[in-house]
């Protein structure tokens, strides 16, 4: 109860002060659904640097492939649009 109350008095006093909410980090939660098969990636359940790393490259993050596909490592837009015209994502 206190930690809650804690958190509760910080985030409206942080965002009445900066304008911003504080989020809350959610990598372990984003672990368990993140489907990428390259296990040793430092962005694995970090998925704001992972879309920004993919996006800079022309690529989306391995988790929008069907396993199949994501083993491939190929991660282009143009991969992509392919299996969305195939109906295969
Ligand atoms: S999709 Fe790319 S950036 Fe995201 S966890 Fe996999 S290898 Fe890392």
């Amino acid at each position: 109860m206190f930690y809650w109350t804690y958190n509760l008095v910080l985030t409206t006093f942080l965002s009445r002060s900066t304008g911003k909410i504080p989020m809350e980090c959610k990598v372990e939660k984003n672990k368990s659904f993140c489907s990428c098969s390259y296990s040793s990636c430092p962005r694995q359940g970090i998925c704001c640097d992972c879309v920004q790393y993919h996006l800079g490259k022309r690529q989306v993050p391995g988790c929008f492939f069907p396993a199949d596909a994501e083993k491939t490592y190929d991660r282009s837009f143009e991969h992509f649009a392919r299996l969305v015209t195939e109906k295969k994502v």
